[in-house]
């Protein structure tokens, strides 16, 4: 046998090898996930709440596991946001738009990336929004950056905080300019909590890129992360290719951007809630226009915190 028929072999013979592993598909409808110490039961990561025991490693969740956790189970209640015309630049690429939409809501059942969510915390009301990575990516397009400025306007209407938990690629490409232009509409719909004296909270879930980054969610009062989250705008080889320099190993993470002042803090999941709450009764204390209408609308006693 000549070399170039060995060579085939081995070819063949790694081909058979990838055939053997286990789809995207398969890995989704399994049991078991995978982290540092191989397999592992998504059952024994769900009563540590997503994140390894070994590793320390937060895995992603869906906006419906958020909000159990901040709220609790039942505890909550998932808004129905504006639908927009679907598929406007009537895209088509290895497979269309509204192909990739149907398959997305299948999977996650929900409408879009996006879910508003009003609920309570320690006795303060608040509105939250939560993506869902498995939904294309977590990409903004147009329904999504209409749900974020829809519970932008209901945290207004019943004077809430708005806390939302960004994640997601960045714009969707499916959609171009009109997802595009929804980092110029839900900056300004940010702007209006701001002149409306609301308290503004992101917690940055992994991973949080490009467009998402850079509009709505660098906007917060409070900048919370879990740990060891990538949050970028352009990757890392493009940074690097540009600014033509080696870039240290922990660019882009959390902890790094700690260090750097983008984040004020990387709270462990655990103890998210806690902190959300914490940082809220303070933010609400400075605030006495809005802790004497909550006090009067929703029944949010800060007084009563204090004394508990
Ligand atoms: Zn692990």
């Amino acid at each position: 046998m000549n070399w170039i028929k060995k060579t085939l072999k081995f070819g063949e013979k790694i081909k058979k090898i990838l055939k053997k592993r286990p789809s995207r598909h398969d890995l989704d409808n399994s049991d078991w996930t995978n982290c540092c110490k191989g397999p592992v039961l998504k059952s024994d990561l769900e009563k540590n709440l997503w994140v390894c025991d070994s590793c320390g490693k937060h895995h992603r969740i869906s906006s419906i596991q958020r909000f159990d956790l901040i709220f609790g189970k039942n505890n909550y209640q998932i808004l129905d946001t504006p639908i927009p015309a679907e598929d406007p630049l009537n895209w088509n690429d290895t497979k269309s738009y509204k192909d990739r939409l149907k398959d997305a809501r299948k999977k996650t059942k929900q409408n879009c990336a996006v879910l508003i969510a009003k609920g309570s915390l320690d006795g303060i009301n608040i509105t939250a929004a939560s993506i869902n990575f498995e939904f294309i990516g977590g990409s903004i397009g147009s329904a999504e950056g209409e749900a974020i400025i829809y519970g932008v306007q209901q945290a207004i209407d019943n004077k809430t905080p708005y806390v939302i938990f960004p994640c997601g690629g960045g714009q969707r490409m499916f959609e171009s300019p009109i997802a595009l232009a929804n980092m110029t509409r839900t900056t300004l719909a940010v702007n209006e909590l701001k002149k409306n004296n609301l308290p503004y909270i992101v917690c940055f879930t992994d991973p949080t890129a490009g467009g998402i980054t850079a509009s709505f969610a660098m906007l917060g009062d409070i900048h919370f992360a879990e740990p060891g989250c990538l949050i970028a705008f352009a990757g890392k080889r493009v940074v690097q290719a540009t600014v033509k320099e080696e870039l240290p190993q922990d660019f882009q993470t959390a902890e790094f951007l700690e260090k750097h002042g983008f984040v004020d803090k990387i709270v462990h999941r655990k103890n998210l809630r806690d902190q959300i709450s914490t940082f809220l009764s303070i933010l609400l204390k400075k605030n006495s226009e809005v802790v004497s209408e909550a006090n009067e609308t929703s029944g949010l006693n800060i007084q009563t915190r204090e004394a508990s």
